[in-house]
C-alpha cells in the first residue's frame, strides 16, 4: 500500500510518500480502507519527536474510511459500512478501562502516535474502536471529528462541567479544538467570547454560533474580556494556545472561574501568582482526549445534526508535506486532510 513515513524526527522533509508492505490483521481486529484523514498539531509534535515513537512510523489520528476485512472473531460488522475511528488504544480490560476511564489507562495511546495511524490505505484497529457513521456525513466531515470533538466535549463537559446560561472565552475559533468547542456551548446555551488573528476567522466563529469576537493580535484578550463581561469576567477558558495566552487567559477569569487546558501549541511555561489562584478560588484543570463515553455521546448530537464538522481543506496523501505547512501556518479555520 502507499503510505507516508517518517524514518527519522524533523521538518516537513521527513514525510516519506512511499511503498510499504499492506498491514497485517489479527482475528479480533477490522482492516478499515482509509478515506481521509485529519491532521492535529499532535502529527507536528510526534513529526519533530516525542519519546514512545518507534521509527518507520505513520502519522494521523483522525481516520474515516471502509470496513475491507474482518477478523474472525468479528461477527457483528460487513465489507463496505462506512466508518470512522475512534482516536485512541487503550487495553479495554485494567481497572481504569473497565471504569470507563480509557483516558487514565496505563496503556492509553493516540492513533498515529504510540501506534501507527492513518496517513496511509488500509489501517488493522481493534474492533472497539470501529464506529459506523450515517450517510449525512461525508469522509472528509466523518475524519474531521474524533479527536477535536472528544477533546473539547471532555474539556467542557467532562471536566469544566459546563452548565446552561455560563460565560465561556475559547482561544482560538479557527483550531479544531475551538470550533467544536463553540458549537457545543450554544448547545448550552452558553454566551462564547472566542479570539482569531484575522477579520475572515472572526466572522466564521460568529458563524458557528460565537456572542463576541476579538482579534488577538490587534486587541488585549484579558482586556477585552473584562469589558464584554462588564469587568465579571468569564466562568471557563478553553485554553490549547499555552506561553502566548497563558497570562490573558488567567487574566479573564471570573472569581471562582475555572481554566481547562488540553494542549500549549506556542510554548510550555506559564507563570502562576499562587495568591491570585487562592484569593480569586480559581479552578486549573488539564484534559487530555476524553473516554468511549464520552466520544459516543458527542458524535451522537453530531450524527443528529446539532453540532457540526468544520472542514478547511484536503490535500492528495503524496502532499502531506504540504498539508503539515499549512497546519503549522495557523491559516485553516477547521480541519486539514489528507486523502488516501
Ligand atoms: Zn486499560
Amino acid at each position: 500500500m502507499k503510505a507516508v513515513r517518517i524514518h527519522e524526527f524533523g521538518g516537513p522533509e521527513v514525510l516519506k510518500y512511499e511503498d510499504i508492505p499492506d498491514p497485517v490483521f489479527r482475528k479480533d481486529q477490522v482492516l478499515v480502507r482509509v478515506r481521509a484523514c485529519a491532521l492535529n498539531h499532535l502529527d507536528l509534535w510526534v513529526r519533530k519527536g516525542l519519546p514512545g515513537v518507534t521509527l518507520p512510523h505513520i502519522l494521523g489520528s483522525d481516520i474515516a474510511g471502509e470496513i475491507v476485512d474482518c477478523g474472525e472473531y468479528i461477527t457483528d460488522l460487513n465489507e463496505g459500512t462506512r466508518v470512522l475511528l475512534a482516536p485512541m488504544v487503550f487495553c479495554n480490560h485494567c481497572e481504569q478501562c473497565a471504569s470507563g476511564r480509557q483516558n487514565f489507562c496505563p496503556q492509553f495511546t493516540v492513533l498515529g502516535y504510540g501506534i501507527d495511524g492513518g496517513n496511509c490505505e488500509l489501517i488493522p484497529v481493534p474492533r472497539v474502536n470501529v464506529i459506523p457513521i450515517p450517510d449525512t456525513l461525508d469522509f472528509e466531515q466523518a475524519a474531521s471529528l474524533p479527536l477535536v470533538f472528544l477533546t473539547a466535549w471532555h474539556m467542557l463537559v467532562g471536566r469544566a462541567q459546563l452548565k446552561v446560561g455560563q460565560t465561556v472565552l475559547v482561544l482560538g475559533a479557527g483550531s479544531g479544538v475551538g470550533s467544536a468547542a463553540i458549537q457545543i456551548c450554544k448547545m448550552y446555551s452558553a454566551e462564547v467570547i472566542t479570539t482569531a488573528g484575522d477579520d475572515r476567522k472572526l466572522e466564521k466563529a460568529r458563524e458557528l454560533g460565537a456572542d463576541h469576537t476579538i482579534h488577538h493580535y490587534r486587541e488585549g484578550i484579558g482586556d477585552e474580556v473584562r469589558r464584554i463581561t462588564n469587568k465579571r469576567g468569564v466562568d471557563i477558558v478553553i485554553e490549547h494556545v499555552g506561553q502566548a495566552t497563558w497570562k490573558e487567559s488567567l487574566k479573564s477569569l471570573k472569581s471562582g472561574g475555572t481554566l481547562v487546558t488540553c494542549g500549549a501549541t506556542t510554548g510550555f511555561e506559564g507563570d502562576l501568582d499562587l495568591r491570585f489562584l487562592f484569593s480569586r478560588q480559581l479552578s486549573l484543570l488539564g484534559s487530555y482526549m476524553g473516554t468511549m463515553g464520552e466520544l459516543t455521546e458527542v458524535l451522537k448530537h453530531v450524527f443528529s445534526g446539532k453540532l457540526k464538522p468544520v472542514v478547511d481543506r484536503a490535500f492528495p496523501l503524496s502532499e502531506t508535506r504540504a498539508a503539515h505547512d499549512y497546519l503549522a501556518s495557523s491559516e485553516q479555520f477547521g480541519k486539514v486532510l489528507v486523502i488516501p
